[in-house]
């Protein structure tokens, strides 16, 4: 399957929510909000929060199934069948491969590097999509070597839409789609203004 194929099938659930739904499984990332979305045979969340860990939102989408993959702060908030992951670490959860990798600010103090909360990257249909989480541009995102990158743009917690270009342009994905905007900081204009910086780059496919 191509990488557009595979991005047909992900929905952007608003902010930092996504559905991706791959290999016959559905899989949420950071539920916030919810309007609709289908019930979830993999949650991950990337930090504890409370716009990316939502108990109330988990309890949306949850079967008996479901497992929730997640860091040990966000884990103390959740139940359930929770599997605590820290950066670098990798599992595979209903035959989907899984890899928690680093998220942090640089120039901010919002998500310290210490704290080992996280992006993730799934390998759906064959595509490897990264959801960088609330980070800034760090060392890191050079070696991550993924088709698929979900980058926040908001800036003021997480990278500006030019800091997330810098970004793009080191990751190097076939595509990238920007998020976290539109609820509690940053704007459509800041997903536009990344998606015209990176033409002639990579395609990018604004969701919202
Ligand atoms: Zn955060
Ligand atoms: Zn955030």
């Amino acid at each position: 399957m191509g990488v557009h194929d595979v991005i047909k099938n992900i929905t952007w659930l608003g902010h930092d929510g996504f559905l991706i739904k791959a290999d016959g499984k559905a899989i949420v990332i950071d539920p916030f909000q919810l309007k609709e979305c289908d019930p979830a045979d993999i949650i991950l969340i990337t930090h504890e929060h409370y716009d990316h860990c939502s108990p109330e939102d988990v309890n949306k989408i949850r079967k008996n199934s479901t497992v929730i993959v997640t860091e040990a702060d966000s884990a103390k908030k959740l139940s359930g069948d929770v599997r605590v992951v820290g950066p670098g670490d990798e599992l595979t959860v209903s035959e989907i491969p899984i890899e928690a990798v680093p998220a942090y600010n640089t120039n901010k103090k919002f998500h310290p590097k210490q704290n080992g909360w996280l992006g993730f990257i799934v390998t759906a249909d064959g595509s490897r999509i990264y959801h960088a989480g609330d980070t800034d541009l760090i060392p890191e995102m050079g070696t991550l070597n993924v088709d698929i990158a979900l980058l926040p743009v908001s800036g003021t917690y997480v990278m500006t839409a030019e800091e997330a270009v810098e970004a793009a342009r080191i990751i190097k994905p076939k595509v990238a789609i920007p998020m976290h905007y539109g609820a509690i900081v940053g704007s459509a204009q800041d997903a536009r203004r990344f998606g015209e910086a990176l033409r002639g780059t990579c395609d990018v496919v604004l969701l919202g």
